[in-house]
């Protein structure tokens, strides 16, 4: 049997390292000279292979698109099976604080180096440097049409990421392609408030978008050109299309602190009450920075060398609103250290999970960032790569 894997990427080569079987002539075409390039610069070079999240049930929330449909995936491949997979192939990987998985080496040529050489063990055949420019339905076979030839296969496996002329190809074979915006971003926002604060951190924030239902809690970071850190790339994942239809052009509230408003005004009170004759500014309070606590005393015109009982009731009003519900209006979007990840992609209805197969057009598959299946950052996106290259293994191993 001819199999046919378009794209040389993570889902790609993790699937022709399984095919394993004398009866299967495998052929990856990868347009590129590398196989394996975001693999090789994921992580930072480290490559966060998966998530120590062990649990399907648990492990599909991290899935903004794709949740429902992957946790039948995942009940059968999940990290435990990623770990073992690699660990046995002589690459283990540890489990970080934050649960994040790495190769223990630190080095994602690591595991780039590992799928090579599973896919030679294989025989698989690697077209490198060669795009496939066409497939069309031909009988039960396909015709690929490549930059270089033209070949005929039994079974294709769309594993081309998010690539423009892959959705155009897979269009034309009638299947619908969810519009592509980009998820996983940082927001811009140039405000006096935040100027001078970049690096600054705020481990309890919440962050919401005014007039959405889109809202996420986390730690928070001030950048040079607005924010970051977890609550706000959750959020991007989250709102990935409806803050695209926005033009990335909104209205955000931060509570910087996580209390209540009426509970950072008690706290307000009691710290006035206590501390009477002590100067506002002296100590920043609430587990914040001194340097943030200055700024936002001067926001509110309160004057860090006054004496807490001279600050009015008004005045203790305005703090407690300016930490917990300050509004910034958000310009634009930044990628996240490079890291993105793009939403939209073969729409899901048409893709039967027990399988990887279009539902349209038997013997065709699909796995990866080619799907309208994206997650937040952590090692999540390589796993769904993985689990959904393990189920199509299996089922062309079995055919
Ligand atoms: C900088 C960066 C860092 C990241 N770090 C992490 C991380 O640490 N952990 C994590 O989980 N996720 C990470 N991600 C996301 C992750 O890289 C992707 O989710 C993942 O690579 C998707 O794999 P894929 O095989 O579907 O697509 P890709 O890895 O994009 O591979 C698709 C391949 O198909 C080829 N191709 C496309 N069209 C054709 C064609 N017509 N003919 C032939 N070949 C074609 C492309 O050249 C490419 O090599 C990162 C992303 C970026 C950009």
């Amino acid at each position: 049997m001819k199999i046919a894997i378009i794209g040389g990427g993570a889902a790609g080569f993790f699937l022709g390292a399984q095919l394993a079987s004398p009866f299967l002539d495998v052929h990856i075409f990868e347009k590129a000279s590398t196989p394996l390039q975001k693999v090789k610069i994921s992580g930072g070079g480290r490559c966060n292979v998966t998530n120590a999240c062990f649990d399907p049930n648990i492990l599909v929330d991290f899935y903004p698109r794709g949740n429902k449909e992957l946790k039948s995936v995942f009940g059968r491949f999940q990290p435990g099976d990623t770990m073992g997979w690699f660990a046995d192939r002589g690459v283990p990987l540890k489990i970080q604080e934050d649960m994040r998985v790495f190769p223990v080496s630190d080095n994602s040529a690591d595991i780039v180096e590992c799928l090579i050489k599973e896919n030679q063990k294989n025989n698989v055949h690697i077209h490198l440097n060669e795009a496939v420019k066409r497939v069309i339905q031909s009988g039960h076979e396909f015709e690929i049409i490549t930059s270089k030839d033209l070949y005929l296969f039994d079974k294709v496996v769309f594993a081309s990421g998010a690539s423009k002329q892959a959705w155009q190809m897979i269009e034309k074979l009638g299947h619908r392609i969810i519009e592509p915006v980009p998820s996983l971003f940082t927001f811009n926002c140039k405000d006096s408030r935040i100027k001078d604060l970049p690096g600054t951190t705020f481990p309890h924030a919440e962050v919401k978008v005014k007039d959405h239902a889109l809202e996420n809690s986390g730690s928070l970071l001030i950048t040079h050109w607005g924010f970051s850190g977890p609550a706000v790339l959750v959020l991007s994942a989250w709102g990935a299309r409806a803050l695209a239809d926005l033009k990335y052009k909104f209205t955000i509230q931060i509570n910087f602190i996580g209390y209540h408003i009426d509970t950072a005004l008690d706290a307000l009170n009691e710290l006035k009450k206590k501390n009477q004759n002590q100067k506002v500014g002296k100590y920043a309070h609430f587990d914040l920075t001194k340097r943030f606590w200055t700024s936002v005393l001067n926001d509110v015109k309160i004057d860090p060398e006054a004496n807490w009982q001279e600050v009015s009731a008004k005045k203790l009003m305005h703090l407690a609103t300016a930490l917990t519900q300050a509004e910034f209006d958000i310009h634009g979007k930044s990628t996240f250290k490079d890291e993105f990840v793009t939403a939209g992609g073969v729409d899901l209805k048409e893709i039967d999970f027990k399988t990887m197969e279009s539902k349209l057009i038997p013997n065709l598959y699909f796995a990866g960032e080619i799907l309208n299946i994206d997650a937040v950052t952590g090692g999540f996106n390589f796993q769904a790569c993985w689990s959904e290259g393990f189920i199509i293994a299996e089922v062309l191993k079995n055919t």
